[in-house]
């Protein structure tokens, strides 16, 4: 029985109706852009995220690109971002026109730490970008006292940590500002593109409005004191980021069963799972163990019918944009890079499928060293 990465199917089957309903609802008031269905969603993801404002945005990315441009963020400043992230981190501060700096990631965790951040800082530095990872929130505590101290902003892209916490706290309402994406595959996925900004600073989250709807004055839709661009999130996405709310909490919570179910399978093989912090509860976006064999392993698994991603596979500093800007070493950011594997992850992976799963890796790790090599070749 062949196991897919992912199964957006049986998420959506479980919310069909009330998918229907916002459907309906949109079509019938005929508001394609703004109004009613984006404004309560907005209120619905503030009060989830524990943050007082909420700006709906197109994408994860204008998301990030929206909220450093309302902070002042563009040429001649400095962005600390980590090395292991998705490009969409670093190409929205190199967006803005500010440099963005990689730094490398803690070995557990492959996050940003304030001992991996504090290297890079400068006079230069404007932000620091925290990725919560594969869903699990990095030591906000830390990071935020290193960042008063020094006098710059966090902003967070949460775009793969809906409804994560750290000590208690959901992540995007952990720093000045966080950024979410609702891209299909993420734990909180739209019908197509969409993403959110969730702040406490109101002045912030207006002038984030402003600048997705074409610099408009909040009195007057013909006045633009600055110039904006248009990143606005559409209706329909809204509607049905609200009708699938309501699920979110269950499906991280059969995510994190899934987590466990996986721990428990793999102890005594080879192969470990990416730790979480002491203080975080992860979102599970994505299940990714380490190996150093990590291209026999997903050959053996594919063979086996099971799909397996690899997030990421070069880390940013040695993309083709940013090549040429740096030239010291990042090694844990490297080293990952080579080993990392990710594992089936979605609400509906049963215990079965993590058992027939462990059970390839297992057979997989038991072959001799020679025969591994052989099945590389
Ligand atoms: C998905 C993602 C983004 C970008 O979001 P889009 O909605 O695809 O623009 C940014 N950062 C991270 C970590 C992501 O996983």
């Amino acid at each position: 029985m062949t196991i897919p990465f992912l199964d957006l199917g049986a998420m959506h089957a479980e919310v069909a109706p009330q998918i229907e309903a916002a459907w309906r609802e949109v079509s019938g008031s005929a508001r394609f852009v703004g109004g009613p269905s984006v404004e309560d969603f907005e209120a619905r993801w503030a009060a989830y995220c524990g943050t007082r404002h909420c700006v709906g945005v197109a994408n994860g990315t204008a998301a990030l690109e929206l909220a450093l441009t309302a902070l002042g963020i563009g040429r001649g400043h400095e962005v600390i971002v980590p090395a292991n992230t998705f490009i969409a981190s670093a190409a929205a501060v190199a967006a803005t026109g500010a440099t963005p700096v990689f730094a490398d990631v803690d070995p557990p965790t492959l996050l940003l730490t304030a001992q991996s951040i504090a290297p890079h800082l400068t006079p230069r530095t404007s932000a620091i970008m925290v990725v919560h990872l594969y869903g699990q929130p990095a030591d906000m505590d830390a990071i935020n006292a290193l960042a008063s101290r020094v006098g710059v902003c966090v902003i967070e892209d949460a775009a793969q940590a809906h409804g994560a916490t750290w000590r208690g706290q959901r992540a995007g309402g952990l720093s000045t500002v966080g950024c979410f994406s609702f891209y299909p595959g993420k734990n909180l996925g739209a019908f197509g593109d969409a993403g959110a900004v969730v702040t406490n600073d109101a002045v912030l989250a207006e002038r984030i409005r402003q600048l997705a709807n074409h610099g408009r004055c909040q009195d007057d839709p013909y006045r633009h004191d600055i110039l904006g661009d248009n990143q606005r999130l559409d209706s329909l996405q809204a509607a049905i980021l609200s009708a699938k709310l309501s699920r979110l909490d269950a499906w991280n919570a059969a995510r994190r069963r899934v987590a466990r179910l996986y721990a428990g399978a793999l102890e005594g093989l080879p192969v470990r799972l990416v730790s979480v912090a002491e203080g975080a509860v992860s979102s599970h976006h994505l299940a990714v163990v380490r190996t150093p064999e990590r291209t026999g392993l997903k050959q053996a698994l594919a063979s086996a019918g099971i799909a397996t991603g690899i997030h990421y596979p070069i880390p940013c500093h040695k993309q083709a944009p940013f090549l040429a800007r740096r030239r010291e070493a990042l090694p844990v950011s490297e080293q990952a890079a080579g080993e990392i594997l990710s594992l089936p992850m979605y609400p509906h992976l049963t215990e079965g499928q993590v058992f027939q799963i462990a059970e390839a890796i297992a057979s997989f790790a038991a072959m001799p060293v020679a025969a591994m090599a052989g099945a590389r070749s």
